[in-house]
């Protein structure tokens, strides 16, 4: 899913109790740490272009950090870790693994499928590009669905309180 999908349904999904910003920041930053890592220093040295950019003009070093971010394994065993010291915390880091769970079905191989058990298996899906119209859709509509029902949460927390 584009970075910004990313980070919404992270904040939706676990940023409600405490942390909104962070847990949306953990949504977005397996691709923080990659493209938007890149994105960055093109923008930067004035080489950015608009768009997807092509395999063959990425630099190495965006593959072991896509990997890192984008690995079951190394989320859950940071998370994991985390939550030995605070489980408010790690709850809020959980927009990590839901960030490759929604990205795992939803890249093609041609284009950085998700390697979502290294380093155990090289085990990858070859899934349907989320920028395909009936995937992307879904997903806004997702997103506006739970961004509405955190609202209406809220505002029935509020007026509880208000009694
Ligand atoms: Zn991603």
């Amino acid at each position: 899913m584009d970075t910004f999908s990313h980070a919404l349904w992270g904040y939706g999904l676990f940023g409600f109790r405490k942390y909104p910003k962070f847990a949306a920041l953990m949504g977005a930053m397996p691709d923080l740490i990659s493209f938007g890592a890149l994105f960055f220093m093109r923008v930067m040295d004035g080489t950015y272009q608009w768009g997807k950019p092509a395999l063959a003009t990425l630099p190495g070093w965006i593959y072991p950090a896509y990997t890192v971010g984008h690995s079951f394994v190394i989320a859950f065993a940071v998370i994991g870790l985390v939550a030995i010291w605070r489980k408010d915390i790690a709850f809020a880091m959980l927009a990590w693994p839901f960030h490759i769970m929604l990205d795992f079905p939803f890249h093609s191989l041609q284009y950085f499928p998700t390697p979502m058990f290294w380093p155990v298996s090289d085990f990858k899906v070859d899934g349907i590009p989320w920028s395909t119209w009936y995937i992307w859709f879904p997903n806004v509509a997702g997103i506006i669905l739970l961004l509405a029902y955190r609202q209406h949460q809220k505002k029935r927390l509020t007026t509880r309180i208000d009694y």
